[in-house]
């Protein structure tokens, strides 16, 4: 599954996502279910300043049920989630990490700009086993 996912996105995009991955120290599997949580959510507030987009928030379902949602909020300077695991342990969950995915969509796509990981300082190695 994760490998039909990855053969269908472009070059770019993968090395990215594994770049992601390797930053959190998460297997690649993981972060395509952010990328397929990602596909499900909805943005509630883009930060738009005419150059970049410094940030969004969104609206995240639960991977194993439909009629829960967490809210989520990533930027340079952080990222927070309603969920349980983000709240409690303070690591970056999937639900953030879709966040992250979306952003540098809408990045990639309004202004051509991919997100420097470099100057996210505030993502580090998290365990999450949700
Ligand atoms: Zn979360």
């Amino acid at each position: 599954m994760a490998e039909e996912l990855t053969s269908q996105l472009s070059k770019k995009l993968k090395e990215w996502l594994l770049e992601l991955a390797s930053r959190l120290n998460w297997r690649i599997d993981r972060v395509l279910d952010s990328y397929r949580l990602a596909q499900r959510s909805v943005i509630i507030d883009v930060r738009d300043d005419g150059n970049s987009i410094g940030g969004i928030r969104l609206r995240v379902p639960s991977e194993s049920r439909d009629d829960v949602l967490y809210y989520v909020s990533v930027g340079p300077y952080g990222a927070k989630c309603t969920c349980e695991a983000s709240v409690i342990r303070g690591n970056a969950c999937k639900h953030i990490v879709a966040g992250l995915i979306m952003w540098n969509m809408l990045s990639v796509i309004k202004y051509g700009k991919w997100l420097d990981l470099n100057e996210l300082t505030w993502l580090k190695p998290s365990q999450d086993n949700e």
